[in-house]
């Protein structure tokens, strides 16, 4: 019988790890036993090994979701780099007819596909040719309207899933709240008992959300304090290429431009080379970092406020996945708020006033005097302790910066 002695087993023949960590454990246990789960788990807590590990122990091919080319060829390099039997069908393979035939001979592991083409009819009678053990939706927030990155695709797969009951279902997400929780596992057929939910702490990173007045000048403060890597997010492509300039020049350190607008091969130079780096800055849009796996980032800045609380966690959980000190700092100015407000005017309903909604709870975030953790785990459905000692509100009370600061207008009157 598998169970979690020998997945422990397997751990450390095909990983090479000596345990497993936070809530892996959970999540396998339920993945080898045969039930649906919905694991949500942070960014790092290492959420690809609860569906690798049974792919390698378990009899059958799984099939793993995933929203974007990218992040299934990095994890397709990795699993094999492991030695385990995985394979992509994507637009941008050329060798679909070698693992069709290697998932009809019952020689695959992993088999990474895209919503748009799991949720087609003619893949289900592909997959019908020979024995599943597992359906692992990754990112599956997706699924959900509610969700803070919604994909019509990922809604599609209900289908699949209605097409193949048997086959136990395994959705990952680093970012989904109760009402996004209950649809995915709704549309994914997880039964109530199936959620596992890992603490969202991540008590190594530092968060300060300061007022923006001149964010060269305070990203080369921030660097001069922090020699490891950094990611700096702004908000347009523009203003990527202008920072990047200005703090190269302002710090001698290794600074690179990252947005859509890069054509491919620069862009994948410039995320290679920060990937290899002990000490580059990327400053990018969002367009940066899903999928990127390097531990060692020190600092994620956000230069204008990002999109909803989810998007800024997902963004500085980037930081410090080593669990060493990492620092996550948002300069943030009175009209970014307005300006995404009037971006919002566009949007249609009903997805204007969840979006509305999203917005005023990072203003809530942003403006208040509370402990920054205390408010993003509530935010997430955790009862966090009043006060981490580890943001800018615990350590530097508004009351004690006031007097600070009274005390220096004095002294240099
Ligand atoms: P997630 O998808 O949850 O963000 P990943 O699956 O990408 O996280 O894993 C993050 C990192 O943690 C990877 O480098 C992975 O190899 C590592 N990792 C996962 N599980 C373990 C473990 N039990 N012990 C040590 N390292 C682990
Ligand atoms: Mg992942």
């Amino acid at each position: 019988m598998n169970g979690i002695a020998s997945a422990y087993q397997s751990l450390k023949d095909v990983f090479g790890f000596e345990g497993f960590r936070g809530r892996q454990e959970d999540v396998l246990t339920r993945v080898l036993a045969g039930d649906s789960t919905l694991a949500v788990m942070p960014t790092g807590a290492g959420k690809s090994l609860t569906y690798q590990l049974p792919a390698v122990m378990l009899a059958g091919t799984c099939v793993v979701i995933s929203p974007l080319i990218a992040l299934m060829h990095d994890q397709l390099r990795s699993a094999r780099a492991n030695g385990i039997r995985a394979a992509t069908l994507t637009s941008a393979d050329a060798d679909w007819r070698e693992t069709q035939d290697a998932f009809r001979a019952g020689e695959l592991d992993l088999l990474y596909v895209a919503p748009e083409r799991a949720s087609q009819p003619a893949f289900r009678d592909f997959l019908s040719a020979a024995p599943l053990c597992l359906f692992a939706i990754d990112e599956a927030h997706c699924v959900s309207e509610w969700g803070h990155d919604f994909r019509p695709d990922y809604r599609m797969l209900r289908g699949l899933m209605d097409a193949f009951p048997q086959v136990p279902r395994l959705a990952l997400t680093a970012t989904a709240d109760r009402q996004t929780r209950a649809d995915v596992m709704a549309q994914l057929r997880i039964p109530e008992d199936g959620l596992v939910l890992a603490g969202f702490d991540r008590p190594n990173i530092h968060y300060a959300i300061r007022h923006r007045d001149n964010p060269v000048r305070q990203l080369t403060n921030l660097m001069a304090g922090e020699s490891g890597p950094g990611i700096v997010y702004a908000q347009t492509r523009r203003k990527v290429e202008d920072l990047a300039e200005k703090l190269a020049a302002a710090t001698g350190r290794p600074v690179r431009p990252y947005h859509a607008g890069l054509d491919p091969a620069t862009r994948a130079a410039n995320q290679a080379a920060f990937v290899a780096s002990e000490d580059m800055v990327i400053v990018a849009t969002v367009a940066f970092g899903m999928g990127i796996d390097k531990p060692d980032v020190r600092f994620v800045a956000h230069v204008g406020v990002p999109k909803s609380i989810e998007a800024y966690y997902q963004e500085t959980g980037r930081a410090g996945r080593d669990g060493d000190p990492s620092q996550a700092v948002m300069f943030w100015g009175a009209g970014d708020f307005a300006t995404a407000r009037q971006r919002l005017a566009e949007v249609e309903e009903p997805r204007r006033n969840a979006e509305r909604a999203r917005l005023d709870a990072l203003a809530g975030l942003v403006e208040t005097a509370e402990c920054r953790r205390a408010v993003l785990l509530r935010h997430f459905g955790e009862e966090p302790p009043g006060h981490c000692g580890n943001c800018d509100n615990c350590l530097e009370p508004a009351g004690v910066t006031d007097a600070t600061e009274l005390a220096r207008k004095l002294l240099s009157a």
